[in-house]
């Protein structure tokens, strides 16, 4: 890996004052180039802009993808990355999808290891601050050419991630619009499926609602994800989630919830939660949370969910009473580097 250092270091302790997400990059980015079949030798250099033709095919045909993940730190300056193999093979799945070329462990995980590395100071301490973790691959062969691309750029990109002000969102049961279909590209972290949803989005906003929580695109009768996260509900003492499919993005910190929550003792069910069977617990008040899971946020409450016309609020619970807080907190922990990690998450 080659390695070209910022003559000096743009780093000044009011980046971690920063209160907005992903803005503030680091010093350094790594970048490799795929040509002629195969990737060159990963560079890291200084962070900035790249010089690319308005022909680049990722520009029209939108073969992007990308990933997102966190690094921490703790009060003896340790620097952590959770599960980053998870982020690896999703990356990999997302590529085959979108017909782009694997990228080797030894530029994806070593290049990962090797640039947090030269940023460490950029990873901030403070609990629920991070430094957010930008792979991302996209096509660069200059053709207005409706086919695949036969060149690509691998990056890495580093930026501050604040802590999230952590009030509880409202989520409006999308019953028109969908993410992802059967067949299609729901499981893959690729550019289009954000840009498609960003309409819908906004329409829900105009109805009163952070987000949406997706449905199926068949008869949006079961309930997928929400927003940009996997979404879990907890009817009685009982939290359900949908299995992931083709349709849905298998989270990281979905997975890591559901392990946590088996293993703390709570009723744990994945199977397909129609829309109906969220309505009729909320009108006999066994609907007692909603809650997103994600990188970004870890878990996000949900006090109000939009049914048709009508919107439901949920009871804001405190963290004694709350499971998606309690777990929230177990993860956090783990990922910090404040409580034990038996399952070896923390690298
Ligand atoms: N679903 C979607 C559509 C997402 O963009 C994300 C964020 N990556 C998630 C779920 C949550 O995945 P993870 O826990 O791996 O961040």
């Amino acid at each position: 890996m080659i390695i070209e250092k910022i003559a000096e270091s743009k780093f000044n302790d009011s980046v971690f004052n920063s209160t907005v997400f992903g803005k503030e990059f680091t010093d350094h980015m790594l970048i490799a180039h795929y040509k002629d079949g195969k990737w060159d030798e990963p560079k890291i250099v200084p962070y900035g802009p790249i010089s690319m033709t308005p022909a680049a095919m990722s520009f029209h045909y939108g073969q992007t993808i990308f990933e997102g993940m966190k690094a921490y730190k703790n009060d003896n300056e340790e620097v952590f990355i959770f599960r980053p193999e998870k982020n690896f093979e999703r990356f990999n799945l997302s590529a085959a999808r979108l017909n782009m070329p694997q990228i080797p462990k030894e530029i994806f995980i070593d290049g990962l290891e090797a640039i947090i590395d030269l940023d460490r100071q950029w990873v901030p301490k403070d609990y629920g601050t991070s430094l957010y973790i930008r792979p991302v691959m996209f096509a660069t062969e200059e053709a207005v050419s409706a086919r695949a691309s036969n060149e690509f750029i691998f990056a890495i990109l580093l930026a501050y991630a604040p802590n999230y002000y952590d009030k509880p969102l409202s989520v409006k049961i999308a019953d028109y619009y969908s993410r992802s279909a059967q067949g299609g590209v729901g499981f893959a972290k690729c550019g289009g499926n954000y840009a498609g949803s960003f309409f819908p989005t906004s329409e829900a906003q105009k109805d009163g609602y952070d987000q949406v929580i997706w449905t199926d695109s068949i008869e949006h009768k079961y309930i997928e994800e929400a927003g940009t996260m996997n979404v879990m509900v907890r009817i009685g003492n009982k939290i359900l989630t949908a299995p992931t499919s083709e349709r849905i993005l298998n989270g990281v910190t979905r997975d890591s919830v559901l392990t946590l929550a088996k293993d703390s003792g709570y009723e744990v069910e994945v199977r397909p939660v129609e829309v109906q069977e969220l309505y009729d617990a909320y009108k006999s008040g066994e609907l007692k949370e909603v809650f997103g899971c994600g990188t970004a946020v870890v878990i996000t409450q949900y006090d109000a969910v939009g049914f048709g016309e009508e919107r439901a609020q949920l009871p804001t619970l405190a963290e004694e009473d709350s499971f998606a807080l309690q777990l929230k907190k177990k993860l956090k922990d783990i990922q910090y580097g404040l409580a034990e990690d038996p399952y070896g998450w923390r690298i």
